[in-house]
């Protein structure tokens, strides 16, 4: 048994409190965050592996290479094609790309409003020095100035008194700050 404190309190518990989220089923789930950030390995950590459209892996399926930007643009319009099969069929889905920027958000967010599903943005917003100290320490490293650029992308989305990001159409948007915050996450589904 756990020894009471001098109050005759239980301690309190060494586990944090969870971040619950409540996300309807189907939706559609937008990650937002520079290489680096942690995208995913959250989208990997809360949903099926089958839930996932990954634009690296939409990369290696045109090219061969996670990393080959010169495929992003089959890369997308094989990730968009797929996206539009499931959003119709009504499956959830997340896309992990970076979406920093408005219009590759907006090119979601139109074939979510087309099919009336609900679209959720979940956005990594980790301090830039967390992010380029992450990217450099993995195998598949992204040119530093490409994450600075996304980083300086993600902020002309969020900051300001009136950030961008809200009048896009999400029907929520999550902000996760630190690493801290990550951990708390926890993610359940109610029928839509
Ligand atoms: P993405 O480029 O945004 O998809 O980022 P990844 O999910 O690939 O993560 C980039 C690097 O950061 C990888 O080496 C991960 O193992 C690491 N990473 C991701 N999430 C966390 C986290 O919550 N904590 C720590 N310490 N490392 C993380
Ligand atoms: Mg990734």
């Amino acid at each position: 048994m756990r020894a009471a404190t001098r109050s005759g309190a239980l301690p309190r518990k060494s586990r944090p409190l969870a971040l619950e989220f409540v996300v309807p089923d189907p939706s559609l789930i937008v990650m937002v965050g520079a290489a680096g950030s942690g995208k995913s390995t959250f989208a990997e950590r809360h949903f099926e592996a089958s839930e996932i459209l990954s634009s690296d892996r939409f990369r290696a399926v045109v090219s061969g290479d996670e990393t080959d930007q010169s495929a992003t643009r089959g890369a997308f319009s094989l990730l968009h094609r797929e996206l539009d099969r499931r959003l119709a069929a009504g499956s959830l889905t997340v896309v992990d790309a970076t979406n920093v920027q408005r219009s590759a958000r907006r090119a979601l967010l139109v074939r979510a409003h087309a099919t009336k599903t609900p679209a959720i943005a979940i956005i990594l917003d980790l301090q830039p020095a967390t992010v380029l100290a992450r990217n450099a320490d993995r195998g598949r490293v992204v040119d530093a100035t490409v994450v600075r650029r996304h980083l300086a992308q993600l902020r002309a989305s969020l900051d300001g008194s009136e950030p961008v990001i809200e009048g896009e159409g999400f029907v929520r948007i999550v902000v996760l700050r630190d690493s801290a915050d990550i951990d708390r996450v926890r993610i359940s589904r109610t029928p839509r």
